[in-house]
């Protein structure tokens, strides 16, 4: 038997139910009114914006936020949560899935689900405002999303030989097995590495660091003109 059986309950409850709730409950189920009050506050800001609109610009935001780091993935799905298109969709041959985009950064997909972000007719309806917006915030962004600033989320590791603190942007470069590449091998301060075999000597710490990137797409653009 559960330790400690509670009786709880599921439902579904819109943004301004969801109010009633603040403050009164656990922190788990706070975050959700908070993103509630995110997309009651969005939908105010751009009252040009239909509320379904401004509502998914308040999530990606929020996503943003916590997770520092955005893709932009082209997928599909055959309900889009946003518009409700596709809703009660029977699995018939002729209903093609609606085209979508996907802005979590995950490492798993699910075949037609989207984790955050629509169909690609909803996001790209917001695509001015939300870039807009997350040019103010530090986070990691595709090129179709990203402003004239761009930054990087890299992972904090720690050198377990020289006590080295830093994050994997700042360590040494290796070439790859197969020579088709580099990656980020070695501590900068004792040029400890990583090597199969050995337990890992510079370790993650599963916390990120969010850094500006070096205008590359900048100089590159110099050189072009240089040339
Ligand atoms: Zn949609
Ligand atoms: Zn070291």
């Amino acid at each position: 038997m559960a330790k400690n059986p509670v009786k709880t309950t599921s439902v579904h409850l819109t943004d301004e139910q969801l109010l009633i709730l603040d403050q009164k409950c656990d922190s788990k189920i706070q975050t959700e009114i908070d993103n509630a009050k995110a997309r009651i506050k969005a939908v105010k800001k751009y009252p040009n914006l239909e509320p379904h609109l401004a509502k998914l610009l308040a999530d990606i935001l929020v996503h943003a936020k916590k997770e520092q780091k955005l893709i932009f993935r082209d997928t599909t799905t055959h309900h889009c949560a946003v518009c409700q298109r596709g809703k009660g969709f029977f699995a018939r041959k002729e209903d093609r899935p609606l085209l979508a985009i996907e802005l979590e950064h995950s490492f798993v997909t699910i075949k037609n689900h989207i984790s955050v972000g629509g169909c690609r007719k909803c996001v790209m309806a917001i695509i001015e405002p939300l870039k807009k917006e997350l040019a103010k915030l530090k986070v990691e962004l595709p090129e179709q999303l990203a402003g004239p600033v761009t930054y990087k989320r890299y992972e904090k590791v720690r050198c377990t030989k020289c006590r080295w603190n830093g994050h994997e942007g700042e360590m040494g470069l290796k070439p790859t097995f197969f020579g088709d590449g580099t990656y980020r091998a070695t501590c900068p301060n004792c040029h400890s590495e990583n090597s199969f075999g050995v337990g890992p000597i510079i370790r993650n710490k599963k916390e990120y660091v969010v850094v500006k990137e070096k205008a590359i797409s900048a100089n590159a653009g110099q050189m072009a003109i240089n040339r």
